[in-house]
């Protein structure tokens, strides 16, 4: 068993001509290997002279993992070589401290690793011990590149060879790029096995940049940026099967177009809320102009904003606003003003809720006192939130859809339509004898 593993050793670092194999049954043959390939490798025994091909699958594991390894065939298992030498000191505190050593001088060794660099008296040290560690435990990222090309004598072919494959397997395949190319200008006998090599940081740097560009389109896709995840499934496309490509595709318009839908109706009602807050804020306007503007200016100008903040076109909004989710109902009341307006609305789209009205049983005479005609008036004098809310339940009513209209109770009166006012009896002056004010309820 020691002898083998001495050999497995001696083969790690020797050249590839002159080895020993050691086969599975056991076997151990001296020779030179001429020609390899994916299955098998073609060895010119140097006792005998004769040819032998031999299986890959025939040779000891270890030892088929660290040829291959040698060729370019299979990546290096990490662990093998991200390791340098070095040791661990156990202190007299019961702490320990592990890193390279840089010197001894006198009383003290100093060692160092990426946290920096020690010099610790050999009085406090309890414990020596040697051990393999990381090389970044050692050294910081920005590091390891130049303090490893030290340990490899880069002025030899061999030793870009073995510097390009340790940096392959810490995939830093930029600068292994180099040193493999370099290695086979040195020497033109190490061609075949760099090109096996420089093939494989192709297709592991294509693989990272495609998983790069997956997770991109994840990210995008998560956070509701449908427009950059299409952008990035577009440089998927000649990566990722068709069928797959395409669900995600599908998959993607879909949520963006529902989420679209959803967000699209929110923004049109916070605008109108917004453009007729403003509205009645402006006390230089008629009810008549306020009117005019909410039936015949309000929505374009809704549409134009809207098409700016999500860069689309108008009739594409307008689209999405028809085809809004009628879920969210939206309840204004024109209180006071209900006599502008009258208690008979619109047609609602659903009648549960709509409550019977028996007409004003009020002498004609009374009504005719009443003041039915000073719509202008009571919108002069009305608060600006009445009139913000009397302006919403227009708006509501004649451009959402109606669901369903309710009369609620004058509170002034409590319904009677009259009013004792100095021992005399009077239309009530905030339902004008409608005894009720209505509530659009849309959607
Ligand atoms: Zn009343």
């Amino acid at each position: 068993m020691r002898n083998i593993f001495i050999i497995w050793l001696f083969c790690f670092t020797c050249p590839l001509f002159g080895l020993w194999i050691t086969l599975s049954n056991g076997t151990v043959l001296y020779g030179e290997i001429v020609e390899h390939n994916d299955n098998k490798l073609v060895l010119q025994r140097l006792d005998t002279f004769g040819i032998v091909e031999i299986p890959w699958t025939a040779l000891h594991p270890i030892q088929r993992q660290q040829l291959q390894q040698k060729l370019g065939l299979i990546l290096a298992k990490t662990e093998v070589s991200q390791t340098i030498p070095g040791i661990v000191l156990y202190l007299r505190t019961g702490s320990s401290i592990m890193g390279e050593e840089v010197e001894r001088k006198g009383i003290y060794v100093v060692v160092r690793n990426k946290t920096g660099i020690f010099s610790i008296e050999l009085q406090h040290i309890l414990k020596e011990e040697a051990r393999e560690i990381p090389v970044t435990d050692i050294y910081r990222m920005s590091e390891v590149y130049g303090e490893m090309s030290k340990r490899y004598k880069l002025e030899k072919a061999d030793g870009h060879w073995q510097f390009g494959q340790w940096l392959m397997q810490i995939e830093d395949f930029e600068h292994a790029q180099i040193h493999l190319q370099r290695a086979k200008t040195l020497d033109t006998s190490l061609s075949s096995n760099v090109n096996v090599l420089l093939d494989r940081i192709q297709k592991r740097t294509q693989e990272i940049q495609q998983k790069k560009l997956m997770q991109k389109f994840q990210l995008y896709r998560n956070s509701k940026h449908y427009d950059q995840a299409l952008a990035a499934l577009d440089q998927l496309k000649s990566v990722l099967e068709p069928s797959q490509w395409q669900q995600y595709r599908e998959e993607t318009l879909s949520q963006q177009s529902e989420y679209l839908r959803q967000t699209i109706s929110q923004e049109w009602v916070q605008q109108a809320q917004q453009k007729i807050g403003a509205l009645a804020l402006n006390r230089k306007l008629t009810l008549q102009q306020a009117q005019q503007f909410i039936l015949q200016k309000l929505d374009a100008l809704i549409l134009a904003e809207l098409a700016k903040i999500f860069g689309m076109e108008q009739a594409k909004i307008q689209e999405y606003w028809e085809k809004r989710e009628k879920s969210a109902k939206y309840r204004f009341s024109y209180g006071d003003g209900t006599f502008i307006v009258g208690l008979q609305g619109q047609e609602p789209e659903e009648n549960a809720g709509s409550v019977e009205w028996e007409p004003p049983n009020i002498s004609k005479q009374l009504l005719r006192q009443s003041t039915l005609s000073n719509s202008e008036e009571w919108w002069q004098a009305a608060s600006s939130s009445m009139r913000k809310e009397w302006l919403l339940a227009y708006y509501s009513e004649n451009r959402l859809t109606v669901a369903q209209q309710e009369l609620k109770t004058c509170p002034s009166c409590s319904g009677r339509g009259t009013q004792i006012s100095s021992s005399k009896i009077i239309v009530c002056p905030a339902c004008h004898g409608l005894r009720a004010e209505r509530v659009v309820i849309s959607k």
